[in-house]
């Protein structure tokens, strides 16, 4: 198969590469000329485990190659894929769907042969028929279907996820489109991965079920750990009890402060927009959304508790700022919503992060950059642990203690305990869904 991928993010490019590794021959295009000249000089423009070498095997391999021009990428192609961004429009909370109906009129202006034309961005039920109508009215005389392939890949594995799906989801309207999916796909198809074949609407609405009850999963608990620190129980234990209920299943049972990223905060806010819009409120999403902002509130609350009821004068030591381990990606991370609250209440703040700084630079103003926890925790008065990278998973807690002001830890993760904070020589520890060590 000869695949055109239109957008080089963390979709496009994660599927582009592992498309071409399938055995396809795949170009990647993207209208930022920066990143199109740093891939085409072998370099990833994002921070995600493996896909430099898997990419480079595959430019070696003459199965992938990079460009600005998507006429280029288009010949020959027999699917072309959307993967581009899908943000929150400004005001109303639905999908800013520019970027993806941009190129679809793009396509409809370039292509000549018959084409799938398949959105792989996260998009609101009815796009793909959106998609279809303007390149039929953009270019009546071409050939073409269109299939709608949500994506569900997870940033920092996010080719394994690809690699090894728990399932494919694909929507068709047609069996000529089905054919060249099946095509596309036919590695997985092989190894036995499941395939969900349906109509466009499912395969749409799919995705955004998927999202909203994964974010409503973390939320719920989130919720219970606050009731958790109130009644005196270990939300910990409380995550292990349910989870081992097969009905309930123990993943995204971690507490935490309140979930961020590229999908969750945008997913739910587009569904919740389009329940509005079809008059079939989405009143579950909507509490959830609800409850998460209140759960960030909530650990800004914790850290001025921590900080004697004021941040003013405070040196605040902060690890990990992007929304997960593993990944570069800062979008809609809580600590977007906890490093600004206490800069703005007049703390010294102090981060660290192995992958959060070229992003983050713009985003955390007026904070100081530091290569490792314990330069951070120089003289602090506070350590928040709010990413958990693997390297903040075993810190020398008394080494820490020692060089700190006033030893106080909030550990928003949960990945340490009152009584390691204690034995330590903390003055104070608190995290969430637990008793805070008095
Ligand atoms: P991204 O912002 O990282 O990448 C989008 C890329 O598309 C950018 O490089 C941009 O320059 C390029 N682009 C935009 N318009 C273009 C055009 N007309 N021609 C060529 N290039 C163009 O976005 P992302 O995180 O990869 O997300 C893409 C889509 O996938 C979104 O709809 C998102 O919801 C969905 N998704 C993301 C994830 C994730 O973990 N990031 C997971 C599943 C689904």
């Amino acid at each position: 198969m000869r695949i055109a991928m239109i957008g080089t993010g963390y979709v496009g490019l994660v599927s582009g590469v592992c498309f071409s590794d399938f055995g396809h021959d795949v170009v990647c295009v993207d209208k930022d000329p920066n990143k199109i000249t740093r891939l085409e000089n072998g370099e990833v423009p994002i921070y995600e485990p493996g896909l430099d070498d898997l990419m480079n095997k595959n430019v070696e391999a003459g199965r992938l190659r990079f460009t600005g021009s998507l006429e280029k990428a288009l010949d020959g192609a027999d699917a072309v894929f959307i993967a581009v961004g899908t943000p929150t429009r400004r005001g109303d909370g639905h999908a800013d769907l520019s970027y993806v109906m941009a190129a679809a009129e793009e396509i409809a202006r370039l292509a000549s042969d018959y084409i799938v034309v398949v959105t792989k961005s996260t998009v609101p039920v009815g796009t793909n028929r959106k998609v279809r109508e303007t390149i039929a009215a953009a270019n009546p005389d071409l050939d073409f279907d269109v299939a709608s392939n949500p994506e569900f890949l997870r940033e920092g594995a996010a080719i394994d996820d690809f690699m090894r799906p728990d399932r494919v989801v694909v929507g068709v309207e047609s069996e000529r489109a089905g054919t060249v999916m099946s095509e596309v796909y036919r590695p997985l198809f092989l190894r036995d991965f499941p395939i969900v074949t349906t109509d466009l609407e499912s395969a749409e609405m799919i995705k955004y079920a998927a999202n909203a009850f994964l974010a409503a999963k973390i939320t719920f608990v989130n919720e219970i750990a606050a009731l958790c620190e109130r009644v005196g129980a270990d939300v910990k234990e409380v995550s292990k009890g349910i989870g081992l209920d097969g009905r309930i299943g123990n993943k995204f049972l971690h507490a935490g402060p309140g979930y961020g990223g590229s999908c969750f905060p945008k997913d739910t806010r587009a569904l919740a927009r389009t329940g509005q819009e079809f008059g079939v409120p989405m009143q579950i999403t909507e509490a959830v959304i609800k409850v998460n902002d209140e759960t960030k509130r909530r650990m800004v609350e914790k850290l001025v508790d921590l900080c004697d009821g004021s941040f003013n004068g405070k040196t605040v030591a902060v690890l990990g700022v992007t929304f997960k381990p593993n990944t570069d990606d800062m979008r809609d991370a809580p600590s977007l919503t906890v490093v600004p609250a206490m800069v703005g209440g007049g703390a010294k703040v102090r981060v660290v992060d192995p992958q959060g700084k070229r992003e983050g630079e713009h985003l955390l103003p007026g904070v100081t950059w530091c290569e490792d926890p314990y330069e951070a925790a120089e003289q602090a008065d506070l350590i928040v642990v709010l990413t958990e990278w693997n390297q903040f998973r075993a810190l020398d807690l008394g080494r820490l203690k020692d060089t700190m002001r006033t030893p106080r830890m909030a550990d928003l993760r949960n990945i340490y305990t009152a009584k390691d904070a204690e034995q330590a020589g903390f003055l104070a520890y608190d995290s969430v869904g637990r008793v805070p060590m008095s």
